[in-house]
């Protein structure tokens, strides 16, 4: 066996994997709390680097997840059909046109895999974007095109109309946008889907919408039944604290939700998923409190970092992006060492900018009088 795989390997193949995999670059995540305390020696370590929830997971949830513990043993239910009328209800839609996923990452994969043809179709976006929808696009093998964002990170509409065409099957858009914080209204977004190509869909990704005030300001949810070509992607990740359990959702027209529930694979939302989704959406006391700690701590995040003579920039998400005065690579590893997480945004192409995600009450002080004996 091990004679046959030496030869074969070195005889008939010496690249093993196809192109799009060689050049193929990861995902690059937020340092782990653990990395840290063990890189630096530190005993406390504050993660405020990848927009999770600071108040965890909701009670509910959670009794949820220990009750049922012992039902893992159970396949859940294919295209967990409970969850997907939990979340139609929740949103007074048809759960006909819901589609749960593996994250919201597993139902970008997903839809470029249902609509685009590789070496023929185009995804279009802006740049920079999630890092998500280029690598699921580079590894179907499917053009991906990006337009610059205006300079103060607002979307440039007419740049991203000129790099679409009749090719072009999906755009995604993020709104509110990760790594700036900025939102556009739902009236402009749905302005810019009613103008793009038949057989063009927009997807707009609402991955932070929860924390925008007003949500209906923002929100296309609203317009998503008048809108034909709209599809909407909403997660469990933020807003509901359930990021290491992996659920998000998709709105989407019934017939592609129907293809898209017979590719995707059967079981890929968990059981416990499942049910947690479910108990999540029920216990809104809790979004209603994770709103509040938000918007109490943004405003104050962004206040004090002001007073360091930070540029902030205004932000309907539950991170701040910043402009410090100083080198921002060296101040993302003086915090390291101080046992604070932050993200650097070099992997975005911004390498003067950093994003912190806004904490608990405390944690949001103490970045701060770090961030204060770091800059003075
Ligand atoms: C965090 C985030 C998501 C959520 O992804 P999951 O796979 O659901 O955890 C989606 N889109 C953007 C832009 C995000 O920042």
């Amino acid at each position: 066996m091990e004679i046959f795989l030496r030869v074969s390997m070195s005889n008939s193949l010496k690249h093993p994997v196809r192109t799009e995999v060689q050049t193929f670059k990861p995902y690059s995540p937020g340092l782990s709390i653990e990395e840290i305390k063990k890189k630096y020696n530190l005993s406390r370590v504050i993660k405020m680097a990848s927009n999770e929830n600071p108040l965890g997971a909701s009670p509910m949830v959670q009794e949820v997840i220990s009750q049922n513990a012992s039902m893992v043993f159970r396949y859940p239910r294919a295209n967990n059909p409970e969850l997907c009328r939990s979340v139609a209800g929740f949103l007074d839609l048809d759960a006909a046109s819901i589609v749960c996923g593996n994250g919201s990452d597993e139902l970008i994969d997903l839809l470029i895999r249902l609509l685009a043809v590789p070496g023929q179709d185009n995804i279009a976006a802006f740049k920079p974007c999630f890092s998500i929808y280029r690598l699921q696009a580079m590894l179907s093998g499917v053009e991906f095109r990006q337009a610059r964002l205006n300079n103060d990170f607002s979307f440039a509409w007419d740049e991203l109309k000129d790099i679409v065409d009749e090719q072009t099957r999906l755009v995604f858009l993020t709104n509110p946008d990760n790594p700036s914080g900025y939102a556009a209204t739902a009236g402009e977004i749905i302005q810019f889907c009613a103008g793009l190509p038949e057989g063009s869909f927009l997807v707009v990704d609402e991955a932070y919408v929860d924390f925008a005030d007003p949500v209906e300001e923002y929100s296309v949810l609203p317009f998503w039944k008048k809108t034909p070509n709209l599809i909407i992607l909403r997660t469990f990740s933020k807003m509901y604290g359930l990021a290491g359990l992996r659920l998000g959702y998709a709105v989407l027209p019934e017939i592609l939700a129907d293809y898209l529930r017979r590719i995707r694979l059967p079981f890929s939302v968990n059981i416990l998923a499942d049910m947690a989704g479910q108990a999540a959406l029920e216990d809104q006391d809790f979004v209603r409190k994770t709103r509040s700690v938000n918007f109490e701590g943004r405003a104050y995040l962004s206040a004090g970092l002001k007073d360091l003579g930070c540029e902030v920039y205004p932000s309907q998400t539950n991170f701040l992006m910043f402009d410090p005065p100083g080198n921002a690579a060296e101040i993302f590893d003086a915090l390291l060492h101080q046992g604070v997480i932050i993200r650097p945004l070099d992997s975005y192409g911004f390498n003067d900018l950093l994003r912190v995600s806004i904490g608990t009450a405390e944690e949001n002080r103490l970045f701060i009088q770090c961030m204060r004996e770091i800059i003075s």
